[in-house]
């Protein structure tokens, strides 16, 4: 057993709750999962239980901390890191009136398109929050509420996001620290302050959302039930902290403006740390406050694994009946891709499952495999879905070069990395070499660092990142290169092609679900 001080990080994420125990110079020595029970899941809705959350994150720091073997009593300091854009109402008894609303609900459509109408609206609040009109902001979210749950909306005491929640069940303080702010699409990124505009537009008053904190907030004390119930100790200091996309960054050790971390998980992004807003004229990109000197800028797509577990599922349950003992994994999907040629055969995928966010924003985008021929096969689905997911980051990186950042190095980050095939395509759709970070898990790796800068280890954000260290990388194939180059401008143009298409089937399905009983 070590007896030296540990530091733990918390990545309470929209899949799960991952924790891991590291010693002063950030090395791991222990890692634990909390699942969730499940989400709520139908038509547009996506709701967690808080308390499921709560009770993930104690399996997931329990787990962590019985792996590293280390002593209660040394843990130095935690921090959480929250999924970005969930929200829930609570009463004022502190009890939840919803579910935890995740990033990836699509209710507030109809809110989302209504501020859009008004164009100047639209650019002002771009301007003022940083964040593009999209249904995906709690800010919306609150709008629906008030629209379609008055009762809800009357009730509400506060709206939290899952972090604040977790945070307020720990140390009974509601704070809030500025990224997770920023994603709430209610902050104003050069002020740091919540946008008086927002919340009237939302009608809500200032006191029903948290204070406004330093990452570096400290905090000394938990709630001495969930303490013991963790395995730490009940005086432990608690960091702020940030959230998981920023830590994703800072947990691939990419801190400095020419660093891009390229990640895809469940969802997808490409962002960079800045040390001042970035703002795009077209708003392609978002730009979250980080703290007083630090922005996060970027896209974020909501197709990345999803996509590929639409394919996996979907083979799964054709074949559900044949086979039951037989199901297909996520490396099982890829080994198919890896059958079909670069470029697959000319079929080209529109990965839009669940929506889409960065760069263009069209609520109504749909996803679409085009080209299919009688000689494409399940090998060429999965490629082309690869290969479709990989072009969206390729409109982002255009996205950013043109908004002015210097790019010199992109940080591969995410479940993706665990696949060869998956990265390859990656370095070649976007012409760069990707570096893969020794530790996989860096939302987890960027909360135990924020820990570590709470408890004095190092003085900033730059310092901490110098902690992380890379391994392999993927560079790109030359003759790869110029296949994509060559697909890429016909992906392009199907999608343009394809907007007043996305439009009239979303009118078609809103005046079927209207007729349905
Ligand atoms: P989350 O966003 O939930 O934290 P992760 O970063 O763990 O997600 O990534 C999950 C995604 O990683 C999955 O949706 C899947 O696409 C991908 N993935 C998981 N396992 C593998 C694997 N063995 N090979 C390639 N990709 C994988």
């Amino acid at each position: 057993m070590t007896k030296s001080p540990w530091f733990i990080g918390i990545d309470l994420g929209t899949g799960s709750c991952k924790s891991i125990v590291v010693d002063q110079d950030a090395r791991v020595l222990g890692f634990g999962v909390g699942e969730y029970s499940g989400t709520e899941a139908q038509d547009r809705w996506q709701e967690q239980d808080p308390r499921d959350l709560l009770r993930a994150m104690i399996a997931s720091v329990r787990s962590a901390v019985t792996e590293a073997g280390v002593h209660s009593q040394d843990c130095a300091s935690l921090s959480i890191g929250g999924a970005l854009h969930s929200v829930l109402a609570m009463d004022r008894h502190g009890d939840p009136l919803t579910g935890v609303i995740t990033w990836a609900d699509g209710r507030a459509v109809e809110q989302s398109r209504g501020v859009r109408r008004d164009l100047s609206l639209a650019s002002r609040l771009y301007q003022e929050t940083g964040c593009p009109v999209h249904g995906t902001y709690p800010f919306y979210k609150i709008m629906w509420l008030r629209d379609e749950r008055p009762e809800v909306f009357r009730k509400a005491w506060r709206y939290v996001s899952a972090k604040e929640y977790v945070f307020s069940c720990l140390t009974n303080k509601y704070l809030v620290d500025y990224s997770l702010a920023a994603g709430s699409g209610l902050l104003n990124t050069h002020s740091l302050q919540w946008n008086p505009l927002c919340l009237e537009l939302a009608g809500i008053r200032e006191e029903q959302l948290s204070s406004l904190s330093s990452p570096l907030t400290l905090h000394k004390g938990l709630n001495p039930e969930l303490a013991r119930q963790m395995g730490l100790p009940k005086d432990v200091l608690i960091v702020l902290g940030s959230s998981d996309a920023v830590n994703s960054s800072l947990g691939a050790g990419a801190v400095s403006p020419w660093q891009a971390t390229c990640m895809v998980g469940t969802s997808g992004a490409l962002r960079v740390i800045s040390p001042q807003p970035i703002l795009d004229k077209k708003a392609r990109s978002w730009c979250y406050a980080i703290d007083q000197s630090h922005w996060l800028v970027g896209g974020a797509i909501n197709n990345g694994g999803v996509a590929l577990s639409w394919l996996r599922d979907c083979l799964n349950q054709a074949f559900s009946h044949a086979s039951p003992e037989k199901t297909l994994s996520f490396e099982d999907i890829l080994t198919l891709a890896g059958q079909a040629e670069i470029g697959a055969g000319g079929l080209i995928c529109l990965p839009f499952f669940a929506g889409e966010r960065s760069p263009f924003w069209n609520l109504n985008a749909r996803a679409a495999f085009f080209g299919v021929t009688l000689e494409h096969g399940a090998s060429h689905l999965a490629r082309a879905l690869v290969e479709g997911i990989a072009f969206r980051f390729r409109s982002l990186k255009e996205a950013l070069i043109d908004v002015g950042v210097q790019l010199r190095q992109i940080i591969a980050s995410g479940g993706f990395t665990k696949s060869e095939l998956w990265l390859q395509v990656m370095a070649d759709a976007l012409n760069w070499e990707l570096s893969v970070p020794v530790w996989g898990e860096t939302s987890a790796l960027g909360a135990a660092l924020w820990a570590l800068l709470g408890a004095g280890r190092m003085d900033t954000l730059e310092k901490a990142g110098e902690f992380v260290k890379l391994g392999r990388s993927c560079r790109p194939n030359r003759e790869s290169v110029e296949i994509y180059d060559r697909v890429y401008p016909v992906y392009m143009n199907l999608y343009k092609h394809l907007g007043e298409a996305f439009d009239e089937v979303a009118e078609l399905q809103r005046g079927l679900e209207k007729q349905r009983p």
